[in-house]
């Protein structure tokens, strides 16, 4: 079993020490976190992008903190593109060529997945349902609902989504399925099913106590960003996420400066960006590369060759389960972009109503499997 107390210590880096010094002091805690299991939790700084590994307790003024605000409005730019995305530029050319449509090389995957159980993992916003300007508002398509519930028919089918699970749940309504929300920190399974091997009460929750931190953050974030126009503060559970999709670009950076303000008190929270969010999340060594290794170990096909793990998402935060398959060998990351990204995802699909198709396809290749046997 995934020991999700695991933490991985940088005690080298200047993060590491900075988050080190504050561990100590427990009087930067809230009082309702003490003994937590988490007290080393600190991140190797080769482990994340630099504009991922920011935290509170680098956010220092000054001509440094100047220089690195530069640079998280940089990031939140790379992260949230606007260029012409069909532009069929020579990037996009050679992207394409190493990160192949999972469509247009359908029957090479399939060929993989012979005598093999396929899982399927699914992110939720802009893999299952659009990116809208009002989160709340990222509604699935009834047929896309309906290509996720046929696929869920014959392979086990999890939702792993940065949104907390209650939240992803009334999105989907399938209750067949597996929900890992607040990117894998909140992981539960269907009340029955034919698809468990393993263990049949899958709940994990490794962050459990953060909790109480959480929601008093959310409140401070609320408070602290409610006078510029468009800023969404979303309280995910285990992870509050900042949108600024809304938010006009000469405000990004008092966006950064505001938050990062209220999370300095909070060195062990950590601050990471998605598409035109920022997020914020426990530091503990826990995303959604270990919800598919904790799900595939809940289905008891940890260590097993007999499995095909197939993971579609199209944020940055999916990578850490792109990355996971890709070191392990098995397995597929599809990357959902219309426009060349830096990804370990072996294929692409470009948009949601290609990642329906390919579901599609999925069980139209499973149903002709099984009719001919
Ligand atoms: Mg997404």
């Amino acid at each position: 079993m995934t020991n999700p107390n695991a933490v991985v210590s940088d005690t080298q880096s200047a993060i590491g020490m900075a988050i080190t010094v504050a561990v100590n002091s427990s009087s930067l805690y809230s009082p309702s976190v003490p003994n937590s299991p988490y007290n080393i939790t600190l991140f190797s700084r080769n482990k994340f992008p630099k504009s991922t590994i920011e935290t509170a307790a680098s956010s220092a003024g000054g001509h440094a903190g100047l220089a690195k605000n530069i640079a998280w409005v940089d990031a939140m730019r790379a992260s949230s593109p606007t260029r012409n995305s069909s532009e069929d530029t020579e990037d996009k050319k050679a992207w394409i060529i190493k990160h192949p449509s999972a469509l247009g090389v359908f029957e090479e995957i399939m060929s993989a997945a012979k005598m093999k159980q396929v899982v399927i993992f699914l992110d939720y916003d802009g893999t299952l349902s659009p990116i809208v300007p009002n989160p709340d508002q990222a509604y699935m398509a009834p047929e896309m609902r309906e290509a996720v519930k046929n696929v869920a028919k014959y392979f086990p089918t999890a939702i792993v989504s940065g949104r907390c699970r209650a939240k992803v749940y009334n999105f989907v309504r399938l209750s067949e399925l597996y929900y890992a929300g607040s990117h894998g920190m909140d992981i539960k399974g269907p009340s029955s099913g034919k698809h468990q091997k393993g263990n049949q009460n899958v709940l994990c929750q490794p962050a459990k106590e953060f909790l109480p931190m959480m929601a008093e953050v959310y409140k401070h974030l609320l408070e602290k960003t409610k006078d510029i126009p468009g800023a969404n503060v979303e309280n995910n559970k285990f992870c509050l996420s900042v949108h600024f999709r809304c938010v006009e670009e000469q405000n990004w950076s008092d966006l950064a400066d505001r938050v990062k303000f209220v999370l300095k008190d909070y060195p062990k929270l950590r601050l990471t960006q998605g598409r035109k969010v920022l997020e914020i999340r426990p530091t503990i060594k826990w995303d959604k590369g270990k919800a598919l290794e904790f799900l595939l170990e809940s289905l008891g096909y940890a260590n097993s060759k007999d499995v095909l793990p197939i993971y579609i998402g199209d944020d940055r935060t999916d990578e850490d389960a792109f990355k996971v398959l890709r070191k392990q060998g098995q397995g597929f990351g599809i990357l959902v972009s219309k426009i060349p990204k830096e990804t370990d995802a072996t294929y692409s699909l470009q948009e949601p109503s290609e990642v329906m198709h390919f579901l599609q396809r999925l069980v139209t290749w499973k149903r002709g499997v099984l009719r001919s046997h």
